[in-house]
């Protein structure tokens, strides 16, 4: 019973696949990189991507895609900075797939476009699983959570081109051993980035916007 059940899950992340490699192809006629931002709920995704916009405007045209169970507070959110928005309602599902993708890159005039985020739905369990077309893959993970996150939810970690480690202006009041930190993220995924930030005070959040920079050239 397990293994027919393995089986139809490889055959729905195979379908995905491939439709998540003809949305990089879409993106890349276009010369959009996309960055697939991935937490649980509450982490700060919201609040680094608005962080993100307001620093990098200027110079990139960005667009985000919006994924939410239910409500659009997110969206609405992201929308009072003056960009394309696409709200994805998954109506509880529990993760965005690459065909969701393919419908809202379908409604952004992807002509006027250089960088697209998309904020997943908050889950570290199954999102990672699923690739929907983007260039990077983006996890959140703020202190209050805990530093045992990537061991609890490792594909989520071993996926990720980053690891931000969101609210360190709160890091006194939590038990989490930030110095020894980027060295389970190393012993996961040698190649993964870790950058320490708070998205409410502006601090460590320019290694970042480096990032998407290097990442955007
Ligand atoms: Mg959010
Ligand atoms: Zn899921």
């Amino acid at each position: 019973m397990s293994a027919k059940t393995l089986t139809i899950k490889e055959d729905i992340l195979g379908a995905n696949r491939e439709k998540a490699e003809i949305n990089r192809k879409l993106l890349d006629g276009h010369h959009i990189v996309m960055i697939n931002v991935m937490s649980s709920s509450g982490s700060g995704k919201t609040s680094l991507i608005i962080q993100t916009i307001n620093r990098l405007r200027d110079k990139y045209r960005i667009a985000v895609i919006e994924g939410a169970i239910a409500s659009c507070i997110d969206a609405d959110k992201i929308t009072q900075e003056n960009i394309p928005v696409v709200q994805i309602n998954t109506a509880g599902g529990c993760h965005l797939d690459a065909q969701m993708i393919k419908k809202a890159l379908d409604t952004l005039a992807l002509g006027r476009i250089d960088l697209i985020f998309i904020e997943n739905v908050g889950n570290l369990v199954c999102t990672a699983d699923f690739d929907l077309g983007a260039h990077k893959n983006v996890v959140v993970l703020s202190i209050p959570e805990g530093d045992d996150k990537p061991y609890k939810y490792p594909v989520m970690f071993v996926e990720a081109d980053v690891v931000l480690v969101n609210k360190i202006d709160v890091l006194r009041h939590f038990d989490f051993k930030l110095d020894a930190f980027p060295g389970i993220i190393s012993g996961m995924n040698p190649s993964a980035k870790v950058f320490p930030v708070s998205a409410k005070t502006g601090e460590g959040l320019d290694r970042w916007f480096s990032w998407i920079e290097e990442a955007s050239t």
